[in-house]
């Protein structure tokens, strides 16, 4: 199978002015070179903690923001320097889902116009009554009722202004979905209902998802694949069961021991506390970026950065103890 998109090296940049002369002082490297595809119908969950620099490289690949490097396939065709009128048959097969759906919601518009508005930015739907029935459809298909078309933002609770940003986000008929924390804020229970969701609307519409989360527990339900982020690279990246049962990179180790997970999954398994915040990316850190917080860290750690490689078939984690022949998982207990 193709994939329906692919990244290879993919940079994003920020300079840092400084100054009255506002002179580049330096680079935020927010996205460092990062490698992964996403097939149809597959969900890619991309996980790390915040600063780790998994919104950037949503963006990036909608090019929302203009990549500094690399290159963004869709379908094997490269769109990473395609201007804005070669992008827009593009940005409608691909869309975004914000964490804050307040903040993402026009609190001018009615929800049916929030709805309907990509339909009249693309030129769909050929009229206004087309467009209402449209709009009332994608509707009922999130769990809303039409009849609260007529209201605004603030009448509706925090999973209904999601659910109100997913038929936005479907109104184009998209292949693609990246979800950048679309359930971060939300309560536990409704985040379930919101999943349950996007896994029923992947279902129907063979949608692939980009689904970017803090905490690994979000993603062990949605995703097929799970890529492990920190400070601007993928530090390890495989199927999910795979990466809940067997993590080969210590980061990943440390993230799973704040998932409470059943009993029988955790036996032999020691908790890893991550101490410490993720480093700056002005002025990241030597060697692996992760070595200030690893409490396996060596000295070669401190001056070489570790090449992202595969240990095994479908698995790919980017640390020197795999060269040193260390077993995984470290936090086994003797
Ligand atoms: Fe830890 Fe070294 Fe592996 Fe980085 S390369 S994760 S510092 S052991």
């Amino acid at each position: 199978m193709s994939p329906l998109v692919g990244v290879q090296g993919l940079k994003k940049h920020f300079p840092v002015h400084k100054g009255v002369f506002s002179r580049t002082a330096g680079f935020v490297h927010a996205v460092d070179g990062i490698s992964f595809h996403i097939d149809p119908s597959e969900t890619l969950g991309l996980v790390g903690e915040s600063g780790c620099g998994k919104s950037t490289a949503g963006r990036t690949l909608l090019k929302l923001l203009e990549p500094t490097g690399g290159t963004i396939k869709v379908d094997g065709v490269d769109i990473t320097h395609l201007d804005r009128e070669g992008m827009l048959p593009y940005r409608r097969r691909m869309q975004m889902i914000y964490q804050d759906p307040y903040a993402s919601l026009n609190p001018r518009m009615s929800a049916g116009d929030i709805v309907g508005e990509p339909l009249i930015i693309h030129g769909d739907g050929a009229n206004r009554m087309e467009r209402r029935e449209k709009v009332a459809a994608l509707f009922q298909r999130v769990g809303l009722r039409p009849a609260l078309m007529e209201s605004y933002p603030h009448e509706f609770s925090g999973g209904q202004r999601q659910r109100i940003g997913i038929a936005r986000a479907l109104a184009l008929d998209p292949e693609l979905i990246i979800g950048d924390e679309p359930v971060s804020a939300l309560d536990v229970s409704i985040q379930a209902q919101i999943i349950n969701l996007l896994m029923d609307l992947q279902d129907e519409y063979k949608l692939s998802f980009l689904f970017i989360a803090h905490d690994l527990g979000v993603v062990e339900h949605i995703s097929h694949r799970v890529a492990v982020m920190y400070l601007g690279r993928i530090v390890e990246m495989t199927d999910k069961t795979t990466l809940f049962e067997m993590p080969l990179h210590p980061y990943t180790e440390a993230l799973l021991s704040a998932v409470p997970i059943p009993r029988a999954r955790s036996r032999g398994r020691q908790r890893v506390i991550l101490t410490g915040d993720v480093p700056s990316p002005i002025n990241p850190p030597s060697g692996c970026h992760f070595h200030a917080r690893c409490q396996y860290a060596m000295a070669r750690c401190r001056v070489e950065a570790p090449l992202l490689r595969e240990v095994a078939p479908g698995h790919v984690a980017a640390c020197h103890l795999h060269d040193a022949g260390v077993a995984f998982p470290l936090a086994a207990a003797a």
